[in-house]
């Protein structure tokens, strides 16, 4: 392990590019659960009934009862793990951030460069009238779940918003795909961290990036399926990446 953390801060320090993947994992270290775990949001609500765009349209009263849950999640902090990412990013180290998740905790630590490929939950947009809310507005408003204020033709639009996040039936954001391929485009190395790399498409980013010659480094509790990493750092985010972040700095000096 010490020697592989060695290797992978000398690959950090050595790459003219280097960018991050991040799921679920790095999230749970922020008290969020694994929608995907066992006690997770997906075993209580079936996402085919509570997260389509087809059951939002046929009854946003029953997909706000799921995304209520959703909205505790966003009342996260972000962790150790995040604030290193976002350090490594401001010290040179990290291009940007492709991540799964919609809880804006990478934002909240201060990365600049993420792209959210799954959506987000900042954001809200009325799917009657196309117009987009942003949370505080939202949260301003004071109801749950909230209706459109927009008045179109005169008339106040009224229909239920929808968080930005992307739900099962949708596609990825086409900026987002974008701006995942520009991130991709001439990486030398990717860390991908707490994500299983099950999910589709994001699971083909570190396919990408050493289809182009660049190495995977992978951070996470269990290793990923079908990945094989340059090298594993196995452990918690909290810890693997402060310490990456620390043999990257003594590099430098
Ligand atoms: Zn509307």
């Amino acid at each position: 392990m010490d020697s592989d953390l060695n290797q992978a801060a000398a690959w950090l320090a050595t790459s003219n590019k280097s960018i991050a993947l991040t799921g679920a994992g790095v999230s749970t270290e922020s008290g969020i659960p694994d929608f995907r775990s066992p006690d997770g949001l997906w075993s209580r609500y079936s996402p085919a009934e509570y997260a389509t765009l087809g059951a939002f349209r046929r009854d946003p009263e029953k997909v706000w009862r799921m995304l209520a849950e959703l909205e505790e999640v966003l009342m996260a902090e972000p962790n150790a793990g995040h604030v290193a990412l976002a350090e490594l990013e401001a010290e040179g180290a990290l291009a940007g951030i492709i991540t799964q998740n919609v809880d804006g905790l990478h934002q909240a630590a201060g990365s600049r460069t993420v792209v959210e490929f799954h959506g987000n939950g900042r954001t809200f947009s009325c799917l009657s009238c196309g117009a987009s809310y942003t949370r505080s507005r939202v949260l301003a408003m004071g109801e749950m779940p909230p209706h459109c204020s927009n008045e179109v033709h005169g008339v106040p639009c009224g229909a239920i918003l929808k968080p930005d996040v992307i739900f099962f039936d949708e596609q990825i954001p086409p900026k987002a795909l974008a701006a995942s391929s520009q991130l991709v485009r001439g990486a030398e190395l990717i860390l991908v961290i707490g994500t299983s790399c099950e999910v589709f498409p994001a699971s083909e980013i570190p396919l990408q990036v050493r289809r182009e010659g660049g190495r995977i480094v992978e951070i996470n509790l269990e290793p990923a399926d079908g990945l094989a990493p340059d090298i594993s750092l196995p452990g918690w985010f909290t810890e693997v990446v402060p310490r990456l972040q620390e043999r990257w700095r003594g590099l430098r000096a």
